[in-house]
């Protein structure tokens, strides 16, 4: 037992052992009191008795001594002393009689029941004597163990004298002893027999009191420190706690119970709580907390024993543009799909032991073990090739296809970082790596592009509001039609003055616009730039209006908002739709030609003009253009630099004029940076022209005036 002090047990044990304690006490106290009375009864029994013998023996002597007066009045009348003394003897011998002795009026004694009287004639000098030679009736006097009887003697009025009988008092305290032996005896037996029975009531009640103890023990105590012990350890948090087994019906039985049923659901209520804290609600993976917990304890698990480990870092390519558009349910969805599509390419190349979590917005890592006989970076290999091929396949959203590409980081332990922060940024940048070298890829971190890496991510953050700041702007470049070099339009182009770095060019910021999907943005702030600039251009002189030319980049095109963002661009502005272009890449169009094929084509029923930026840098061939009609091609200016010294890029130059005009398509060459070239061209009838030989581009002030 527990011996805490302020336990049920030993509360109970004290009040019990103070029970058995007042017990004693009051036994004894009882048993005190019982001797104390006994000595009371017998001193009382005594004095009763000694009084009862003190009587009975005054009366027997005075009857006797009356009767020896009367025996003795003749011989003493007539003086027989030897009658006398036959009479004093007889009494004499009488028991418990000390003393006889028959005196003569003046108190000399005449016998004492002697033979030969030695007293004869001697006065009696004991202290009684005075009184009894006085005494006119009879007189009993007491001193000491003797009762003294005496009576004068009368005849007539004469003194003949008197007799005297002491008896000892002795016999009547023997007599007296034996009668309070005897009631001593009695009494003390009683007095036994009753403390007996209280020792017997103590011991009783001790014995229940112990039985109470252990049923106590067993019915309530024990039971409750079963279930305080079992509190304890799910406080600890081990709720497999025992917690006794029990069929009893009563209210311990109940609280037993509902304690089993309280520990089952905080077990349970703690393992949703875990679920929660370490799972993604949304795709059910692990989330960032119990992927860094896990990576920690992996790293530590593997110092200093030579073990690797491959860290991979997923990254939807612009995922944003699907929340933007499609709504986040949609986002949602995809990234369901996306979570299960990456365990399954987990689950084909067959990794054991693989972690894979979600760390927020469309980023997944997935922490892998070597496996036996394979390189760490073998295996990372085969599950970053599964991860691109699974993601890159069209997801199916709502009856819609949509192919969404996978950019893929990966990070060795220990090759590349020793520790989990720096195994997670070299993901991360390895996953940017992916994206610059193209998206829809993987890359392996590799150290050297690490700065080229952290450049780009600065000058993300630096593009960030960087249009709200006022360091961007649209410039515009003039296009002519080549035959009368008359002016046309102009190409819309954005210029970045970075406050510390300078201008920085478009071919630098634009791809970390698009890969960061900053491009949504600030394309959309240059196409109601140029509409709204265009909008307020004044006639060309042949009467017609001026066209503005904008870029829109991959991104842009895969942006379902793009439609809506012309027209509303074109409303705001209110310029024609006619008078607007667009400019798009072989590339990005390939991408996926039949939502381009739509887009485009929706767009053109609008009025607006869609060119073909960039022709012949792609590996895309003129068979696209049957499947996406386009108003204009733009030949790419590395076909232009070399026109006059290169006779195949002439060659292709006026196959692709050719081939466009048969389509309907007009051509415009840029890149123009001399005569020759743009003579060259008008020669084999181009149709517009553009180029620092005709006009760099203009800040919007300067190209109005060029206009008007
Ligand atoms: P791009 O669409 O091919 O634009 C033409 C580029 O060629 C412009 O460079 C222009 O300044 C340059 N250029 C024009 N004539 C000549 C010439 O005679 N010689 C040489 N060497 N270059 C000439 P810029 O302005 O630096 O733009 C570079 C690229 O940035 C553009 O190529 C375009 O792809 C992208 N870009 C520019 N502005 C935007 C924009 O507003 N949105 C999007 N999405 N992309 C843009
Ligand atoms: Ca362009
Ligand atoms: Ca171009």
């Amino acid at each position: 037992m527990n011996p805490r002090r302020s336990s049920l047990q030993w509360r109970f044990g004290s009040a019990v052992a103070g029970l058995l304690l007042l017990m004693l006490i009051l036994t004894l106290a009882l048993w005190f009191r019982q001797t104390h009375d006994e000595r009371e009864t017998v001193e009382i029994a005594r004095q009763s008795t000694h009084a009862l013998l003190l009587q009975q023996l005054r009366d027997s002597g005075q009857a006797q001594v009356r009767q020896l007066a009367d025996a003795l009045t003749n011989p003493l009348y007539y003086f027989d002393l030897e009658d006398v003394g036959d009479q004093a003897r007889d009494a004499l011998r009488s028991p418990g009689v000390a003393y006889v002795l028959v005196y003569d009026p003046e108190g000399r004694i005449l016998h004492d029941g002697s033979g030969d009287i030695p007293a004869y004639g001697r006065p009696m000098r004991d202290a009684l004597a005075g009184k009894v030679v006085a005494a006119k009736a009879m007189l009993v006097q007491q001193t000491g163990a003797m009762l003294d009887v005496s009576s004068p003697i009368f005849v007539g009025d004469e003194r003949l004298g008197g007799v005297r009988i002491g008896y000892s008092m002795d016999a009547a305290a023997q007599s007296e002893e034996q009668t309070l032996l005897g009631l001593r005896e009695r009494l003390s037996s009683v007095n036994r027999i009753s403390l007996l029975w209280l020792l017997a009531m103590c011991a009783g009640l001790g014995v229940v009191c112990i039985l109470g103890a252990v049923a106590l023990q067993r019915m309530l105590v024990g039971p409750i420190q079963a279930l305080a012990d079992a509190a304890r350890e799910i406080e600890q948090g081990n709720f497999t706690a025992p917690i006794p087994a029990t069929r009893r019906d009563d209210e311990l039985g109940d609280l037993t119970r509902a304690f089993g049923h309280m520990r089952d659901s905080v077990a349970r209520h703690d393992r949703d709580m875990r679920r929660a804290a370490y799972s993604d609600a949304l795709t059910g993976l692990a989330n960032r907390l119990a992927f860094r917990t896990a990576l920690d304890q992996r790293l530590r698990e593997l110092h200093g024993t030579g073990g690797q480990l491959a860290l991979l870092f997923c990254d939807l390519d612009d995922f944003k543009s699907i929340n933007d558009t499609l709504g986040h349910e949609a986002g949602d969805d995809v990234l369901v799909q996306t979570a299960s599509r990456i365990e399954q390419a987990v689950n084909t190349i067959g990794a054991v032991g693989a972690l894979v979590a979600r760390l927020g917005g469309d980023e997944f890592v997935i922490l892998l073990e070597p496996t036996p006989g394979e390189a760490m970076d073998e295996i990372a290999t085969r599950l970053a090739e599964a991860l691109v091929q699974n993601l890159a396949s069209p997801l199916l959203l709502h009856g819609r296809r949509l192919v969404l590409g996978t950019s893929v980081g990966v990070a060795i332990f220990p090759d590349d970082a020793v520790n989990a922060s720096q195994l997670m940024k070299c993901g991360d940048i390895a996953m940017y790596q992916a994206k610059f070298a193209g998206k829809n890829c993987y890359r392996f971190y590799s150290r050297s592009v690490d700065e080229d890496a952290m450049r780009r991510l600065r000058l993300e953050q630096d593009l960030r509001g960087a249009w709200d700041r006022g360091e961007l702007s649209v410039v515009y470049q003039p296009i002519y039609r080549t035959h009368d070099r008359a002016l046309m339009g102009a190409e819309a182009l954005l210029r970045w003055a970075h406050p510390v770095e300078g201008a920085i060019s478009p071919d630098v910021f634009v791809p970390v616009a698009e890969q960061s999907g900053l491009i949504d943005e600030i394309g959309e702030r240059v196409l109601r730039t140029a509409c709204t600039e265009a909008a307020d251009w004044p006639r060309l002189a042949d009467g017609s209006r001026p066209f503005v030319s904008v870029n829109v980049s991959g991104r842009q095109l895969r942006n379902v908002g793009l439609f809506a963002q012309v027209v509303e661009a074109l409303q705001l502005s209110q310029l024609p739709a006619d008078r607007l272009h667009l400019e798009v890449t072989e590339t990005a169009v390939i991408r996926d030609v039949a939502h381009a094929a739509d887009l485009l084509s929706r767009l053109r029923n609008l009025g607006v003009r869609v060119w073909l930026d960039d022709f012949g840098t792609g590996y895309s061939s003129l068979n696209h253009l049957r499947r996406v009609q386009v108003d204009g091609l733009k030949i790419d200016r590395s076909f232009i630099v070399d026109l006059l010294d290169d006779a195949g890029d002439l060659a292709l130059t006026s196959a692709t004029m050719a081939m466009a005009h048969s389509l309907g398509i007009i051509v415009v060459a840029e890149g123009v940076e001399q005569r020759g070239q743009y003579d060259l061209l008008r020669e084999r009838q181009g149709d517009y022209v553009q180029g620092f030989w005709l006009s760099e581009p203009l800040a919007a002030a300067d190209f109005t005036r060029l206009l008007g």
